[in-house]
């Protein structure tokens, strides 16, 4: 630390060799050579074998054991073929992280030698030693073991890296009584339950033929890039993913010539070559650019299967940051890096389709179409009408705290964007009066007539909404950019699983009594907008007008952070949607929420910590030294007869005082454990702790504007942002 590394760092930064480009591969070339995909199985597996497995993979089932050997078999050739002498049960434990268990094909036989083996049971099931993974009690309560389970909905890939290379397979990660301990069991829950409950709707609504329904996927992945000599200098960027202080550079993103502007040259080279890893692993990346703040940047993949798309989405957080490395940039993924400065999210597109009727969530242009997508879309807005706080505490982490309720990202209130058209559409049906609608032979037709089709134009776009409907598919944009993308889809798909059961069962009587189908639909749809059209909001989510209006007149919950948020799990109406729909069982459930809650308090302690650290052990001496120069002038100079302003001075040395007064109130504050529930020390944490730590940056940031450049200990703002 200290200014003689960030002139180094300038240094060398400015000094460095270019990295070029390795020349662009053709797509066809590297498409999906590091996945064991279904026709490289194809190829090496027997007819009867290949086929059974095909089945399983389709309708997502356990695999069948007799066939787990050969699978395994030719799995492990190909990958030490392709060079590979581990293989890795991967599996996303209740953090954000991705985790995984290395073992070695290496089999020592009764004679001393060694062979490579790689039986069925070992690919089926694992046993890592998880036991350091947060579980929220469960393996405690029930003594039991961890293990992980291949989920073959989602195939095995090589992970190459400077190490050798391993083959990867994605695992569930349960407990041996059978409980969730990672986020994809309950992913793949939601989506089957999600199945059922849209298969019996889309019977209901005259389909015969019905394919299995699976929700898809597309996140935008916004992130910093930081020069890796400046982050290594910043204790708190590397320790807690954010900058705790900093003052804001003198330009900042107020001109807006980073967004959509050239992308530098360096990160680009650094972008074709995380694109490259994955294409090689069959991730379908498709755009890239920079975002609002200097120094941010997206990729999105093309949409996949939401549990492949899951998978996709954490391999490319871990490329992201590995690449990054490899580039001599720090990557940070984490949700405000910056004050100031605009945050990072990641925008969830999600969906829900299948094969025999398409995407559901599309308006389509028969009034049949119309219908059924009024239908799907009626049930997201009564998901997130009366599960909003749900939505809101799926994304709830101590970073993502930073973006939502701040006045750049989407609001903490949980509210649907529709476009003015659809909005005006389902008013109309809440009041019953479509008399607008009526075709000429006057029935009513919820369908072309009512329903022009939707502009999918960007520019019908409501960036102030956490929640909008983006003309086929509704697009999540609250979520963090550091967080799984899991969490998110298990809220929606159980929601929307929840929804469609209850439409469903509404459906099912109105059409046993005899009401033809279009009335019953309308029907339906006009109880649900009567009772959860408060939802719809199409104005500005950032106005404190909206603030007051949702919470007094539309009764939506404002939950501003983490504390507030995460102990709607504990509500008994989410656990009935759980538990109803087979997702999480209250066990499972009540363990999330302490793992979460855990986690919030763990983060905010960590970085309080930090404040004192920094500013006790850097930034104090750094202002002392600065006074015992300034004062030794002024001194010398008064000898002489000259007298100079004391401003600054007094200034810093005020500064310098408070700053050390703020950090000995915030040492003694976090020695408080004497907590009577989680609740009461989150709120500790968000009501006492935070506000503190902000106080101390207060003071550190205006002594940043005082103390001698050459003094002071940390990378700036300007530097990191704009020195790339
Ligand atoms: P924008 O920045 O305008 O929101 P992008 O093109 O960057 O749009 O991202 C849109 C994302 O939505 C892409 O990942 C895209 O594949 C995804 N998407 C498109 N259609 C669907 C769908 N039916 N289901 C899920 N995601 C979708
Ligand atoms: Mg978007």
């Amino acid at each position: 630390m200290g200014y003689e590394s960030r002139t180094q760092a300038i240094y060398q930064i400015t000094e460095r060799e270019p990295i070029f480009a390795e020349p662009p591969s053709r797509l066809e070339d590297i498409w999906a050579v590091d996945v064991f995909s279904l026709s490289k199985m194809k190829q090496c597996l027997p007819k009867g074998v290949f086929k059974s497995l095909k089945k399983t993979i389709q309708a997502g089932e356990q695999l069948d054991v007799s066939i787990s050997d050969m699978v395994a078999s030719a799995m492990k050739d190909w990958a030490i073929s392709r060079g590979a002498s581990y293989y890795a049960h991967v599996f996303y434990p209740m953090t954000n992280a991705t985790a995984e268990k290395h073992d070695g094909f290496v089999s020592i036989q009764s004679d001393g030698s060694a062979i490579s083996e790689f039986a069925g049971k070992l690919l089926v099931q694992g046993e890592p030693d998880g036991s350091s993974f947060p579980n929220g009690g469960i393996r405690s309560t029930f003594e039991a073991r961890g293990y992980t389970a291949w989920d073959v909905t989602s195939p095995a890939y090589l992970m190459e890296t400077d190490n050798g290379v391993t083959l990867c397979i994605p695992t569930v990660f349960i407990s041996w009584t059978g409980e969730a301990l990672d986020k994809k069991t309950p992913l793949l829950r939601s989506i089957n339950a999600m199945n059922k409950a849209a298969t019996k709707v889309l019977k209901l609504l005259g389909h015969s033929d019905v394919a299995p329904v699976n929700s898809s996927c597309g996140a935008e992945q916004e992130y910093f890039l930081v020069d890796a000599h400046f982050a290594n200098s910043r204790p708190d960027l590397l320790l807690a993913g954010r900058t705790l202080f900093g003052k804001p550079p003198a330009k900042g993103q107020q001109f807006d010539d980073h967004y959509f502007g050239a992308i530098p040259e360096r990160v680009q080279v650094f972008m074709q070559d995380v694109e490259k890893k994955m294409y090689r692993l069959g991730i379908p990346a498709k755009t890239r650019h920079n975002e609002v703040a200097p120094g941010q940047f997206e990729i999105a993949p093309f949409f996949e299967a939401a549990n492949v798309a899951s998978d996709h989405q954490q391999l490319t957080m871990t490329l992201l940051r590995q690449t990054a490395k490899k580039h001599g940039f720090v990557c940070l993924l984490h949700e405000k890096p910056f004050a100031g400065i605009n945050g990072s999210g990641k925008h969830v597109n999600w969906s829900v389709g299948n094969e025999t009727q398409g995407n559901l969530l599309d308006p389509g242009d028969s009034p049949h179409e119309n219908a059924q997508f009024l239908v799907f879309c009626a049930a997201v807005i009564r998901g997130v009408h009366k599960f909003g706080p749900l939505m809101r505490a799926v994304i709830a982490n101590a970073s993502n705290d930073h973006r939502l309720g701040a006045n750049e990202a989407p609001p903490a209130i949980m509210s649907v964007y529709l476009g003015s058209q659809l909005e005006t559409l389902f008013n109309q049906i809440a009041k019953g009066d479509m008399s607008d609608n009526y075709s000429h032979k006057g029935e009513m037709q919820i369908g072309v007539d009512t329903l022009p089709p939707l502009s999918k134009d960007a520019g019908d776009r409501n960036r102030t909404s956490p929640f909008a409907f983006t003309g086929n598919r509704f697009e999540f944009r609250a979520v963090g950019s550091g967080q799984s993308v899991s969490g998110p889809l298990i809220a929606l798909n159980t929601m929307l699983a929840d929804s469609l059961n209850f439409i469903g069962d509404l459906l099912e009587t109105e059409l046993e009594k005899g009401t033809e189908q279009n009335a019953a639909i309308l029907s339906v749809l006009k109880e649900i907008m009567q009772k959860h059209g408060a939802v719809i909001f199409g104005g500005d989510g950032y106005s404190a007008e909206w603030h007051k209006m949702a919470v007094e007149e539309r009764g939506l919950a404002n939950l501003p952070t983490t504390a507030e948020a995460l102990p709607c799990l504990k509500e008994k109406y989410i656990e009935e949607l759980f538990e109803s729909t087979g997702v999480l069982s209250p066990v499972e459930l009540e363990s999330r929420y302490e793992v979460y809650s855990e986690q919030y308090v763990l983060s905010i302690e960590v970085e309080a910590k930090l404040v004192i650290d920094i500013a006790k052990t850097s930034i104090y001496p750094a202002a002392m030294r600065h006074l015992a120069d300034i004062a030794g002038t002024v001194a010398g100079l008064e000898e002489m007869g000259i007298s100079l302003a004391p401003d600054n001075i007094k200034t810093v040395a005020e500064l310098t005082n408070s700053m050390m007064s703020k950090v000995a109130k915030l040492s003694s504050a976090i020695e408080k454990e004497d907590f009577g529930n989680t609740e009461e020390h989150m709120k500790y944490c968000a009501k006492t702790l935070r506000p503190m730590m902000d106080s101390v940056r207060e003071d550190v940031d205006a002594l940043e504007s005082e103390v001698a450049d050459d003094l002071w200990p940390l990378p700036t703002y300007q530097e990191m942002l704009f020195i790339k």
